[in-house]
């Protein structure tokens, strides 16, 4: 194609705040931890990074707080080339932050404090409203306030601009303001959680997702971790496989499937071989460990995509 594809994020960032410990704490018990690992993340920002290192202009529209955290996401965009014009660093709250422990065994506890992440509103994407108005596909997700989501969908109907929504984390929404998306793209657990159905087997799958068509979305994806994912629209269920793989960490997983699957979109893939591909480059990020620091590059993808001869 003549130009890269345009990608627009309108969602969360955070920064992971992750300590190594023998053990947790007892209640008012100091104890030395064994080391930190400062990570950006929060899934707005992992599929931002996503889709950039996929090859596409990406424009974030988010607020962080006036703090070192905000600076400091500001700069890891930066260093990516995502365009940070419509980034707002708020005064008088904190950004949004994870202080995760972990214990040797793997056991962890996450405290998420979505801070600046709750002060992302509609006023903010009327602010942006230009270059929202530019990029072929906007990417939402469930951590800004759920009234922004809502607004971004109808806002992406009017400019007729393709919408991705990724209902993650699960949370209680108003279907009816979210059909106007073109792909709604939950995991396994948020489909459960939003249908009230089980998704154990592939036929829980379709039914779960023939339930969304009927609640009025136009087409489904739900991804399914090792078992690749599933196309749902009115002309029937398609099962896109796995690729195969030795996986050190699935986090980050769904988000770098949401972000690259936009940009294959964008590049006009094909629906079924846009999602093979983003099959590939989210197995390839459970790889390595971390989430966005997991994330293959364009080229590391194409490489793999080759030798695989595209097939899984
Ligand atoms: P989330 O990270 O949101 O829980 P999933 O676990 O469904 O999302 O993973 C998202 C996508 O990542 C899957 O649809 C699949 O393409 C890929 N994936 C995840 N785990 C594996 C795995 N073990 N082997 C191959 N691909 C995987």
């Amino acid at each position: 194609m003549a130009r890269s594809p345009r990608i627009a994020v309108v969602g969360s960032a955070n920064t992971d705040l992750t300590t190594f410990a023998d053990a947790f704490p007892r209640a008012g018990e100091t104890i030395f931890g064994s080391s930190f690992d400062l990570g950006f993340g929060g899934k707005g920002a992992n599929q931002a990074v996503a889709a950039r290192l996929c090859g596409a202009d990406v424009v974030m529209v988010a607020k962080l707080g006036a703090d070192l955290f905000g600076e400091a996401t500001v700069k890891n965009f930066a260093s990516f080339g995502i365009d940070t014009t419509h980034i707002r660093l708020v005064e008088g709250v904190s950004s949004g932050v994870a202080p995760i422990f972990v214990e040797p065994n793997g056991q962890n506890r996450i405290i998420v404090v979505k801070g600046a992440n709750d002060t992302l509103k509609p006023a903010d994407v009327d602010a942006a409203a230009e270059a929202l108005g530019q990029v072929d596909a906007i990417v939402l997700q469930f951590e800004i306030p759920l009234e922004t989501i809502y607004y971004t969908v109808q806002f992406a109907r009017r400019h007729k601009i393709r919408c991705l929504v990724n209902p993650a984390p699960a949370l209680p929404a108003d279907l009816t303001q979210l059909t106007g998306a073109d792909y709604f793209i939950p995991n396994e657990t948020e489909a459960e959680v939003i249908t009230g159905l089980p998704v154990h087997s592939i036929e829980e799958a379709k039914s779960c997702a023939a339930d969304l068509l009927r609640r009025g979305f136009s087409r489904v994806v739900l991804t399914l971790g090792g078992r690749g994912c599933l196309l749902c629209t009115s002309q029937g269920a398609n099962l896109i496989p796995p690729f195969t793989v030795t996986p050190k960490d699935t986090t980050g997983a769904g988000d770098a499937f949401i972000g690259s699957f936009s940009v294959f979109l964008a590049e006009g893939e094909g629906e079924n071989e846009a999602l093979s591909r983003a099959n590939l480059y989210a197995a390839l990020s459970t790889q390595r460990i971390g989430t966005q620091k997991s994330f293959p590059t364009r080229s590391q993808f194409e490489t793999e995509w080759a030798r695989r001869g595209g097939k899984p």
